[in-house]
């Protein structure tokens, strides 16, 4: 097994950056174009130590990796049997926008809350009187859980959501028509497309990680900001669904939670291990960052993270 170092992670950045040119960078996410494309970043953090490759240095939306921190937020509000009322905990072989899904498998509900619908229904339970208030608790748990209280919203980005967001909003009128949204729809798509437009670097993307790969405690208290339970069914739907229709793959050659965004980031929560941010902007058909999925499964073969055995 390899030592956790800068140089390693360096050698591992070279090494998948190559990756890059079989993606492409989303052509929706304003700041993005090719001078994107060839970049590769990763912060692991142990909760002792940082150890950074690449560039470290860009902000990009959260995207679906803010899915996760909304099925924190809902289960805290709401508990595990009112949540997946709403929500299913299966994988899904569809893509993660899928409308078709909704309606062929003649479910009243998503299929989980790392999809699209699975995750503005779990939006739709996130507490407030209205939706700033809302997302204005979002925000103060992902600064709390990140320990960064400078994290924001970009207008841009959130504007973009907002006017490339047909299909998201056909698929909240579908799960009303069924009754799968507790919420109107278009505030719990205004609340959705909000948590997509929150800007990270790789540091905050590892500090969420480590935070879920370690008892969700606040990095500044200590104190448990989620019940080890929901910490559990966090972690166990990243492993099946968190990496789109690649999760079986990702399970297999990294075994331990990811969840991805279309950005190109990926947060990493190894248990009891440390927490790993990657920002890689060019994304296959699916969704993953290609650099930072190779990326991923070295670091995982290097350091012997594979929840599952190593061999
Ligand atoms: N914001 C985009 C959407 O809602 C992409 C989310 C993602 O990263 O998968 O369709």
């Amino acid at each position: 097994m390899a030592q956790l170092s800068n140089q390693l992670l360096e050698q591992i950045v070279e090494d998948s950056l190559p990756y890059a040119s079989d993606g492409e960078v989303r052509p929706v996410i304003p700041m993005y174009d090719d001078t994107k494309k060839d970049v590769l970043g990763v912060t692991v953090w142990t909760g002792e130590e940082y150890f950074h490759a690449g560039r470290t240095d860009l902000y990009v939306p959260m995207q679906s990796t803010a899915k996760i921190v909304t099925l924190m937020l809902a289960l805290n509000d709401f508990g595990k049997k009112r949540v997946f009322d709403m929500v299913g905990m299966e994988p899904m072989g569809d893509f993660f926008n899928s409308i078709g899904q909704l309606e062929r498998h003649q479910t009243e509900k998503p299929f989980n809350p790392m999809i699209n619908a699975g995750a503005i229904a779990t939006a739709a339970l996130i507490k407030g009187g209205s939706v700033e208030e809302r997302f204005e608790r979002f925000m103060t748990f992902i600064r709390q859980i990140t320990g960064n209280p400078d994290l924001v919203m970009s207008e841009e980005i959130y504007e973009a959501e907002k006017s490339n967001g047909a299909r998201n909003r056909a698929l909240a009128y579908f799960m009303q028509s069924t009754g799968a949204m507790i919420m109107a729809p278009e505030e719990a798509l205004d609340l959705y497309f909000r948590t997509n437009a929150v800007m990270m670097c790789t540091e905050d993307f590892a500090r969420v990680g480590h935070f879920m790969a370690n008892e969700g405690r606040d990095p500044e208290t200590n104190i448990r900001l989620i019940s080890p339970e929901h910490l559990r069914t966090v972690k166990s739907i990243m492993l099946t669904s968190g990496m789109y229709n690649s999760s079986g793959q990702f399970a297999v050659e990294a075994g331990f939670p990811l969840k991805s965004g279309v950005s190109g980031a990926i947060i990493g929560a190894v248990p009891g291990r440390m927490g790993i941010g990657i920002i890689g902007p060019a994304i296959d058909a699916k969704g993953n960052s290609t650099a930072g999925g190779a990326l991923v499964k070295s670091l995982s073969n290097e350091l012997d993270l594979n929840m599952f055995g190593v061999i």
